[in-house]
């Protein structure tokens, strides 16, 4: 064990001698400014506090036997001691900001700083949603015009703006159907078909919802299996959940053909939307008889997501589910925008299912995806989902000699190029491709995603990299892949440059440890 300045330090994993390169170890386990960071509890201790505050008098309690006994169990820090702590875990953060985010199925694209300032316009930034409605027309603008882009872009009847995420907005998508199935005392069926190669969170939506999820397969060029999908249609089915363009990062082309064979027996389409960024501008999900999509701004429109969010995940409808879309939405009456909160008959508003949340969603979401939609314009978007596109086919071309690329021959990609290890010698997966990156000075792409291809490596550059990026990243993938392929061992330790190497994944998956403990043994050591 490491002991030093600022208390004690935990051992570095074993693979510092080949990190070292034969540089001599350091006195604090820093390597210059890569600085090592323990646990806050580590390096504060519990017997102090961060302030000092006189002793409470003696007090007859009213709390009636609740009041605390022991300790709180706080690490005491002073100030300066806690800026520093985060301030160099922050340091170890990746960032959109720091470098090309090359996660697939998640649309890690530069948010432009234009959005930002609008939204931290005092007139946004510092409403209350409880204000009078009179006083906060502006706002309640942004809202209602983004809702039309949103409703225009994607062929739609109506969207409820309130779902605070992707997986939020599905939620609010299905609940929709559930709603329209009630009304026409449908209420049986109870079955939602999901393609193998979903995102976790649409059967994870559909289970909460109270249905049974069942899996359609997929062709062997990575799209819906449409004639399995066709032959278990039947009267339970309540509906289906087909992301578009879908996780292996190819275009639905059955789209179409499934919704109206998926009408016929009267369920409903839910789409995920979360791909729209490599269609925005060139499809509209309407067409295709989809009845409800979300759309993630914090992908599609470049508004912050991640340690940066909240996320916004807007629902459009189409005519047979807008009826029954939660409250509150906005009108436009004259020049006035109301606020629709309560189902009343009079307005035709007597079917709303309920609510997704207590106000209005995430109003500095929208004030970003709009800033980000005006400054873009129609044709900008459109050429958004043409880069994208474009960059991501580039990645595939570049690599698919180094590196399988399962479904290269389905035509081009859309804005995912998908990989797998495939060919890699005995020993050597996905992990140790997604480890080597790190140290080339990258996050690592979706690694074993989707789960329809052995040791998936998923890459999304977006629009927003230039060529240079784009060509650094694949030097970098290039010769990671190489090193993979020769079984190059010093891989199979990497990272060798990052704070940390390979932690037990699953064991910290299945048995996180989510408050700290005195480290009994290892203080008696
Ligand atoms: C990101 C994503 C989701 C979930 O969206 P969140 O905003 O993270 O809740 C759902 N489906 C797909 C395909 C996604 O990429």
């Amino acid at each position: 064990m490491n002991i030093n300045a600022s208390g004690w330090r935990p051992e570095r994993p074993d693979t510092d001698a080949a990190a070292l390169d034969g540089a001599p170890a350091t006195f604090t386990g820093n390597r210059a400014l890569m600085l090592e960071e323990a646990l806050i509890f580590e390096i504060g201790t519990t017997e102090t506090t961060g302030v000092d505050i006189e002793a409470a008098p003696a007090v007859t309690t009213r709390l009636g036997g609740l009041e605390r006994h022991a300790a709180i169990g706080l690490a005491g820090l002073a100030e300066p001691e806690a800026v520093r702590h985060y301030t160099r875990l922050s340091r170890q953060n990746y960032a959109i900001d720091l470098g090309l985010f090359p996660l697939g199925s998640c649309t890690m694209k530069h948010n432009p700083r234009l959005n930002e300032k609008m939204a931290r316009l005092p007139g946004f930034a510092d409403i209350h949603p409880l204000q009078p409605v009179d006083s906060v027309q502006g706002a309640l603008a942004v809202i209602h015009e983004l809702a039309e882009w949103l409703v225009t872009l994607t062929g739609m009847k109506a969207v409820a703006m309130s779902p605070k995420a992707g997986a939020h907005g599905e939620l609010c998508g299905i609940l929709c159907i559930k709603a329209a199935l009630e009304a026409r005392g449908e209420g049986h069926r109870k079955v939602i078909l999901v393609p193998e190669s979903a995102h976790g969170t649409n059967p994870a939506t559909a289970a909460f919802a109270g249905y049974s999820v069942e899996d359609i397969p997929a062709t062997p060029e990575g799209r819906v299996d449409t004639a399995a999908l066709k032959a278990r249609l039947g009267p339970d089915i309540a509906g289906v959940m087909i992301t578009n363009p879908n996780t292996c990062g190819l275009f639905e082309r059955d789209l179409k053909e499934i919704s109206d064979a998926v009408h016929a027996v009267g369920g409903y389409v839910y789409c995920d939307g979360a791909n729209f960024n490599a269609i925005v501008g060139r499809v509209r999900p309407g067409d295709l008889g989809v009845d409800a999509m979300h759309i993630n701004l914090h992908k599609t429109f470049s508004t912050p997501h991640g340690g940066g969010g909240p996320g916004s995940g807007p629902v459009v409808l189409s005519a047979a589910l807008a009826p029954f879309a939660p409250l509150p939405f906005v009108e436009k009456e004259g020049d006035h925008f109301v606020l629709v909160e309560e189902e009343t008959a009079q307005d035709h508003h007597d079917q709303s299912f309920g609510r997704m949340t207590a106000f209005h969603g995430q109003m500095g979401m929208f004030t970003r995806a709009l800033s980000y939609i005006l400054s873009h314009g129609a044709d900008g978007l459109r050429q958004v989902a043409e880069d994208a596109v474009l960059n991501a086919n580039y990645v595939l071309r570049r690599l698919e000699d180094v590196l399988d690329a399962p479904f290269a021959g389905s035509g081009p990609c859309m804005h995912e190029a998908l990989f797998s290890d495939d060919g890699f010698p005995e020993g050597f997966s996905t992990l140790d491709v997604a480890k080597g990156l790190i140290d080339e000075g990258f996050h690592p792409m979706t690694v074993y995603f989707p789960l329809v291809v052995h040791g998936a490596m998923l890459v999304e550059p977006t629009e927003t990299e230039s060529k240079a990026a784009l060509d650094q990243f694949i030097g970098a993938l290039r010769s990671v892949a190489l090193r993979a392929k020769a079984g190059d061992a010093t891989l199979k330790t990497a990272p060798h440059f990052a704070p940390r190497a390979r932690l037990d994944e699953t064991q910290a998956a299945r048995k996180p440890v989510l408050a700290w403990r005195e480290p009994v043994a290892l203080a008696a050591e």
